[in-house]
Protein backbone atom coordinates (compact mmCIF):
# COMPACT_ATOMS: atom_id res chain seq x y z
CA UNK A 1 0.00 0.00 0.00
CA UNK A 2 1.05 3.58 -0.59
CA UNK A 3 0.66 6.81 1.41
CA UNK A 4 0.80 10.51 0.11
CA UNK A 5 1.27 12.66 3.06
CA UNK A 6 0.77 16.50 1.77
CA UNK A 7 2.06 18.71 3.57
CA UNK A 8 0.29 22.10 4.01
CA UNK A 9 1.64 25.36 5.34
CA UNK A 10 -1.25 27.73 6.36
CA UNK A 11 -1.23 31.17 7.42
CA UNK A 12 -4.43 32.91 8.04
CA UNK A 13 -5.77 30.69 5.51
CA UNK A 14 -9.67 30.24 7.44
CA UNK A 15 -11.18 31.46 3.45
CA UNK A 16 -8.79 29.14 1.51
CA UNK A 17 -8.46 26.06 3.32
CA UNK A 18 -12.12 24.85 2.73
CA UNK A 19 -11.64 25.77 -0.75
CA UNK A 20 -8.81 23.94 -0.75
CA UNK A 21 -9.83 20.56 0.87
CA UNK A 22 -12.63 20.47 -1.51
CA UNK A 23 -10.50 20.47 -4.38
CA UNK A 24 -8.22 17.89 -2.57
CA UNK A 25 -11.10 15.15 -1.91
CA UNK A 26 -12.00 15.43 -5.68
CA UNK A 27 -8.61 14.60 -6.48
CA UNK A 28 -7.43 11.82 -3.57
CA UNK A 29 -11.18 10.03 -4.53
CA UNK A 30 -9.91 10.03 -8.35
CA UNK A 31 -6.45 8.86 -7.85
CA UNK A 32 -7.93 6.22 -5.12
CA UNK A 33 -10.11 4.87 -7.73
CA UNK A 34 -7.76 5.09 -10.34
CA UNK A 35 -5.04 3.35 -7.97
CA UNK A 36 -4.31 0.00 -9.97
CA UNK A 37 -1.97 -2.96 -8.32
CA UNK A 38 -1.56 -1.19 -5.00
CA UNK A 39 -4.39 0.34 -2.72
CA UNK A 40 -3.39 4.31 -2.23
CA UNK A 41 -4.38 6.26 1.14
CA UNK A 42 -3.32 9.93 1.72
CA UNK A 43 -2.63 12.57 4.84
CA UNK A 44 -3.52 16.00 4.74
CA UNK A 45 -0.68 17.45 6.95
CA UNK A 46 -2.25 20.99 7.93
CA UNK A 47 0.20 23.34 9.72
CA UNK A 48 -1.27 26.17 11.23
CA UNK A 49 1.41 29.04 11.14
CA UNK A 50 0.74 30.74 14.89
CA UNK A 51 -2.63 32.13 12.55
CA UNK A 52 -4.39 35.21 14.11
CA UNK A 53 -7.79 33.93 12.69
CA UNK A 54 -10.04 31.00 12.41
CA UNK A 55 -7.68 28.95 10.73
CA UNK A 56 -7.09 26.40 13.28
CA UNK A 57 -10.57 25.48 13.70
CA UNK A 58 -10.88 25.58 10.34
CA UNK A 59 -8.26 22.63 10.24
CA UNK A 60 -10.05 21.30 13.53
CA UNK A 61 -13.29 20.76 11.52
CA UNK A 62 -12.35 19.22 8.84
CA UNK A 63 -10.36 16.40 10.97
CA UNK A 64 -13.66 15.64 12.65
CA UNK A 65 -14.85 15.36 9.24
CA UNK A 66 -12.61 13.67 7.51
CA UNK A 67 -9.77 12.04 9.83
CA UNK A 68 -7.28 12.00 6.87
CA UNK A 69 -6.78 15.73 7.69
CA UNK A 70 -4.22 16.13 10.34
CA UNK A 71 -3.49 19.42 12.03
CA UNK A 72 -0.21 20.80 14.21
CA UNK A 73 -0.36 24.33 15.33
CA UNK A 74 2.66 26.51 16.11
CA UNK A 75 2.92 28.57 19.18
CA UNK A 76 3.90 32.32 17.08
CA UNK A 77 4.85 32.76 13.21
CA UNK A 78 7.39 30.49 12.67
CA UNK A 79 7.50 30.80 8.58
CA UNK A 80 6.57 28.71 5.90
CA UNK A 81 10.04 26.93 5.91
CA UNK A 82 9.56 25.97 9.67
CA UNK A 83 5.84 24.91 8.96
CA UNK A 84 7.38 22.92 5.60
CA UNK A 85 9.94 21.34 8.50
CA UNK A 86 7.34 20.81 10.85
CA UNK A 87 4.85 19.10 7.89
CA UNK A 88 7.61 16.42 6.74
CA UNK A 89 8.96 15.59 10.31
CA UNK A 90 5.36 14.40 11.04
CA UNK A 91 5.06 13.07 7.34
CA UNK A 92 4.13 9.06 7.31
CA UNK A 93 3.43 8.55 3.72
CA UNK A 94 6.15 6.36 1.50
CA UNK A 95 5.33 9.78 -0.79
CA UNK A 96 5.64 13.11 0.57
CA UNK A 97 3.98 16.50 -1.02
CA UNK A 98 4.50 20.38 -0.14
CA UNK A 99 1.60 22.13 -1.00
CA UNK A 100 0.23 25.50 -0.29
CA UNK A 101 -3.15 26.09 0.63
CA UNK A 102 -4.51 28.75 -2.24
CA UNK A 103 -4.72 26.31 -5.08
CA UNK A 104 -1.58 28.27 -6.69
CA UNK A 105 -0.05 24.76 -6.48
CA UNK A 106 -2.77 22.78 -8.02
CA UNK A 107 -3.46 19.63 -6.81
CA UNK A 108 -4.78 18.75 -10.46
CA UNK A 109 -1.49 18.27 -11.05
CA UNK A 110 -0.76 15.22 -8.26
CA UNK A 111 -1.87 12.18 -10.01
CA UNK A 112 0.74 13.18 -12.86
CA UNK A 113 3.30 13.54 -10.20
CA UNK A 114 2.53 10.28 -8.47
CA UNK A 115 2.40 8.56 -11.55
CA UNK A 116 6.37 10.24 -12.60
CA UNK A 117 7.65 8.78 -9.72
CA UNK A 118 5.74 5.28 -9.79
CA UNK A 119 6.85 4.77 -13.46
CA UNK A 120 9.85 6.91 -14.28
CA UNK A 121 13.12 6.67 -12.62
CA UNK A 122 12.75 9.88 -10.49
CA UNK A 123 13.05 10.56 -6.44
CA UNK A 124 11.35 13.87 -6.92
CA UNK A 125 8.62 15.95 -9.41
CA UNK A 126 9.08 19.50 -8.59
CA UNK A 127 6.92 22.15 -10.40
CA UNK A 128 7.88 26.36 -12.06
CA UNK A 129 5.82 28.73 -13.27
CA UNK A 130 6.40 29.05 -16.82
CA UNK A 131 5.36 32.85 -16.85
CA UNK A 132 5.21 35.11 -13.97
CA UNK A 133 1.45 36.43 -15.16
CA UNK A 134 -0.42 38.52 -12.61
CA UNK A 135 2.57 39.18 -10.46
CA UNK A 136 3.41 43.07 -9.92
CA UNK A 137 6.46 43.91 -12.62
CA UNK A 138 9.13 45.51 -9.66
CA UNK A 139 8.40 41.87 -8.05
CA UNK A 140 9.01 39.76 -11.15
CA UNK A 141 12.20 42.08 -11.70
CA UNK A 142 13.58 41.43 -8.81
CA UNK A 143 12.72 37.77 -8.08
CA UNK A 144 14.71 37.03 -11.57
CA UNK A 145 17.28 39.09 -10.57
CA UNK A 146 17.89 37.25 -7.57
CA UNK A 147 17.86 34.12 -9.21
CA UNK A 148 20.53 35.31 -12.10
CA UNK A 149 22.72 36.32 -9.09
CA UNK A 150 22.06 33.03 -6.33
CA UNK A 151 23.02 30.68 -9.89
CA UNK A 152 26.30 32.81 -10.37
CA UNK A 153 27.82 32.67 -6.89
CA UNK A 154 26.28 29.27 -5.52
CA UNK A 155 27.10 25.98 -6.35
CA UNK A 156 23.73 24.52 -5.51
CA UNK A 157 21.08 24.96 -8.21
CA UNK A 158 18.49 27.48 -7.43
CA UNK A 159 16.00 27.00 -10.39
CA UNK A 160 14.37 30.38 -11.03
CA UNK A 161 10.60 30.49 -10.79
CA UNK A 162 10.76 27.30 -8.98
CA UNK A 163 7.82 26.50 -6.35
CA UNK A 164 8.00 24.79 -3.36
CA UNK A 165 5.27 22.29 -4.40
CA UNK A 166 6.80 19.04 -5.22
CA UNK A 167 6.27 15.48 -4.40
CA UNK A 168 9.33 13.35 -3.78
CA UNK A 169 9.72 9.65 -2.32
CA UNK A 170 10.89 8.86 1.10
CA UNK A 171 14.45 8.90 0.77
CA UNK A 172 14.19 12.51 -0.06
CA UNK A 173 11.75 13.50 2.52
CA UNK A 174 14.33 11.89 5.17
CA UNK A 175 17.46 13.52 3.78
CA UNK A 176 15.59 17.09 3.52
CA UNK A 177 15.08 16.17 7.50
CA UNK A 178 18.40 15.41 8.25
CA UNK A 179 19.02 19.44 7.33
CA UNK A 180 17.60 20.96 10.54
CA UNK A 181 19.18 23.81 9.94
CA UNK A 182 17.71 26.69 11.51
CA UNK A 183 18.10 29.59 8.48
CA UNK A 184 15.92 27.45 6.34
CA UNK A 185 15.75 28.12 2.23
CA UNK A 186 13.71 25.48 1.06
CA UNK A 187 14.44 26.13 -2.31
CA UNK A 188 18.48 25.52 -1.83
CA UNK A 189 17.86 22.85 0.51
CA UNK A 190 15.62 20.77 -2.04
CA UNK A 191 18.61 21.20 -4.79
CA UNK A 192 21.28 20.53 -1.77
CA UNK A 193 19.95 17.12 -1.19
CA UNK A 194 20.46 16.31 -4.86
CA UNK A 195 18.52 12.91 -6.01
CA UNK A 196 17.14 12.86 -9.42
CA UNK A 197 14.21 15.56 -10.38
CA UNK A 198 11.64 15.79 -13.03
CA UNK A 199 10.14 19.31 -13.61
CA UNK A 200 7.05 20.48 -14.79
CA UNK A 201 5.83 23.29 -15.77
CA UNK A 202 2.46 25.42 -15.40
CA UNK A 203 0.91 28.80 -15.62
CA UNK A 204 0.81 31.29 -12.61
CA UNK A 205 -2.11 30.77 -11.46
CA UNK A 206 -4.27 33.67 -8.98
CA UNK A 207 -4.92 32.56 -5.06
CA UNK A 208 -8.19 30.74 -4.86
CA UNK A 209 -8.84 33.32 -1.53
CA UNK A 210 -7.00 35.47 0.99
CA UNK A 211 -4.49 37.08 -0.24
CA UNK A 212 -0.68 36.93 -0.97
CA UNK A 213 1.41 36.90 2.75
CA UNK A 214 4.66 37.67 1.58
CA UNK A 215 5.38 41.63 1.16
CA UNK A 216 8.52 42.90 -0.58
CA UNK A 217 10.33 43.27 2.88
CA UNK A 218 10.07 39.22 3.52
CA UNK A 219 11.19 38.70 0.05
CA UNK A 220 13.99 40.56 0.57
CA UNK A 221 15.13 38.74 3.45
CA UNK A 222 14.46 35.61 1.97
CA UNK A 223 16.75 36.02 -0.52
CA UNK A 224 19.42 37.12 2.18
CA UNK A 225 18.46 33.68 3.62
CA UNK A 226 19.33 31.76 0.23
CA UNK A 227 22.23 33.84 -0.36
CA UNK A 228 23.89 33.66 2.92
CA UNK A 229 22.72 29.63 3.23
CA UNK A 230 24.24 28.57 0.16
CA UNK A 231 26.93 30.55 -0.89
CA UNK A 232 29.87 32.04 0.89
CA UNK A 233 30.88 34.40 -2.18
CA UNK A 234 30.17 37.70 -0.92
CA UNK A 235 32.68 37.00 2.20
CA UNK A 236 35.26 36.84 -0.67
CA UNK A 237 34.01 40.65 -2.03
CA UNK A 238 36.59 42.51 0.67
CA UNK A 239 39.32 40.32 -0.67
CA UNK A 240 38.94 41.00 -3.88
CA UNK A 241 38.43 44.59 -3.67
CA UNK A 242 40.82 45.02 -0.94
CA UNK A 243 43.42 43.97 -3.60
CA UNK A 244 42.03 46.26 -6.20
CA UNK A 245 42.29 49.40 -3.74
CA UNK A 246 45.83 48.25 -2.89
CA UNK A 247 46.59 48.17 -6.87
CA UNK A 248 44.86 51.48 -7.66
CA UNK A 249 46.53 53.47 -4.94
CA UNK A 250 49.88 51.90 -5.91
CA UNK A 251 49.53 53.43 -9.46
CA UNK A 252 48.09 56.60 -7.86
CA UNK A 253 50.94 56.95 -5.79
CA UNK A 254 53.55 56.19 -8.86
CA UNK A 255 51.73 59.03 -10.73
CA UNK A 256 52.07 61.33 -7.48
CA UNK A 257 55.42 61.29 -7.52
CA UNK A 258 56.31 61.76 -11.15
CA UNK A 259 54.01 64.56 -11.07
CA UNK A 260 55.73 66.35 -8.38
CA UNK A 261 59.17 65.94 -9.54
CA UNK A 262 58.19 67.39 -12.86
CA UNK A 263 55.59 69.88 -11.45
CA UNK A 264 56.72 70.88 -7.82
CA UNK A 265 54.22 69.98 -5.37
CA UNK A 266 51.01 73.06 -4.88
CA UNK A 267 48.99 72.13 -2.27
CA UNK A 268 45.91 71.24 -4.04
CA UNK A 269 43.46 68.31 -4.07
CA UNK A 270 41.87 68.09 -0.20
CA UNK A 271 38.11 67.90 -2.17
CA UNK A 272 39.31 64.56 -3.87
CA UNK A 273 40.93 63.51 -0.47
CA UNK A 274 37.86 64.03 1.36
CA UNK A 275 35.99 62.09 -1.58
CA UNK A 276 38.53 58.99 -1.47
CA UNK A 277 38.03 58.42 2.58
CA UNK A 278 34.56 59.14 2.16
CA UNK A 279 34.68 55.95 -0.67
CA UNK A 280 37.46 53.86 0.91
CA UNK A 281 35.30 54.21 4.55
CA UNK A 282 32.00 53.16 2.29
CA UNK A 283 33.60 49.79 0.88
CA UNK A 284 34.94 49.61 4.31
CA UNK A 285 31.72 49.44 6.06
CA UNK A 286 30.29 47.20 3.56
CA UNK A 287 32.44 44.76 3.72
CA UNK A 288 32.00 44.59 7.59
CA UNK A 289 28.53 44.50 6.96
CA UNK A 290 29.23 41.29 4.72
CA UNK A 291 30.55 39.57 7.19
CA UNK A 292 28.45 40.74 10.20
CA UNK A 293 25.66 39.00 7.41
CA UNK A 294 27.40 35.86 8.13
CA UNK A 295 28.37 35.97 11.82
CA UNK A 296 24.80 36.50 12.35
CA UNK A 297 23.04 33.83 10.51
CA UNK A 298 26.12 31.21 12.77
CA UNK A 299 24.95 33.02 15.38
CA UNK A 300 21.77 32.18 15.38
CA UNK A 301 22.80 28.46 14.36
CA UNK A 302 24.81 28.34 17.11
CA UNK A 303 22.17 28.62 19.61
CA UNK A 304 20.59 25.74 18.41
CA UNK A 305 17.14 26.83 19.09
CA UNK A 306 13.87 24.92 17.86
CA UNK A 307 12.98 25.56 14.59
CA UNK A 308 9.57 25.39 15.57
CA UNK A 309 6.88 25.22 18.85
CA UNK A 310 3.93 23.42 19.19
CA UNK A 311 0.85 24.58 20.60
CA UNK A 312 -1.38 21.97 19.71
CA UNK A 313 -2.15 19.22 17.35
CA UNK A 314 -4.21 16.54 16.42
CA UNK A 315 -1.76 13.76 17.76
CA UNK A 316 -2.60 15.08 21.32
CA UNK A 317 -6.21 15.15 20.72
CA UNK A 318 -6.26 11.97 20.03
CA UNK A 319 -3.81 10.47 22.07
CA UNK A 320 -6.09 12.19 25.06
CA UNK A 321 -9.08 10.63 23.54
CA UNK A 322 -7.48 7.16 24.16
N1 LIG B 1 2.66 30.73 4.67
C1 LIG B 1 2.99 30.27 5.95
N2 LIG B 1 3.70 31.08 6.79
C2 LIG B 1 4.14 32.33 6.41
C3 LIG B 1 3.82 32.76 5.09
C4 LIG B 1 3.09 31.94 4.27
O1 LIG B 1 2.64 29.15 6.33
O2 LIG B 1 4.77 33.02 7.22
C5 LIG B 1 1.88 29.84 3.77
C6 LIG B 1 0.60 30.42 3.24
O3 LIG B 1 -0.48 30.19 4.10
C7 LIG B 1 0.42 29.67 1.92
C8 LIG B 1 1.86 29.45 1.48
O4 LIG B 1 2.68 29.60 2.62
O5 LIG B 1 -0.18 28.41 2.07
C9 LIG B 1 2.28 30.43 0.40
O6 LIG B 1 2.02 31.75 0.80
P1 LIG B 1 1.47 32.84 -0.20
O7 LIG B 1 0.38 32.29 -1.04
O8 LIG B 1 1.16 34.06 0.61
O9 LIG B 1 2.76 33.09 -1.08
P2 LIG B 1 2.80 33.35 -2.67
O10 LIG B 1 2.01 32.26 -3.31
O11 LIG B 1 2.20 34.69 -2.87
O12 LIG B 1 4.25 33.27 -2.98
MG1 LIG C 1 0.15 31.77 -2.95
Amino acid sequence: MDKISVVVPCWNEEEALPIYYKEMRRVMDKMSENAEKVSLDFELLFVDDGSTDGTLRVMKELHGKDARCKYFSFSRNFGKEAAIYAGLKASEGSFVAVMDVDLQDPPSLLPKMYDILKNEDYDSVATRRSTRKGEPKLRSFLSESFYKVINRISKTEIVSGARDYRLMNRKMADAVLKMSEYNRFSKGIFGWVGFRTKWLEFENVERSAGETKWSLKKLFCYSMEGITGFSVAPLSLASIVGVLFCALSFLLILAIVIRTLIWGDPVSGWPSLACIIFMVSGVQLLCTGIVGQYLSKTYLETKHRPIFILKDSSKEEESESV
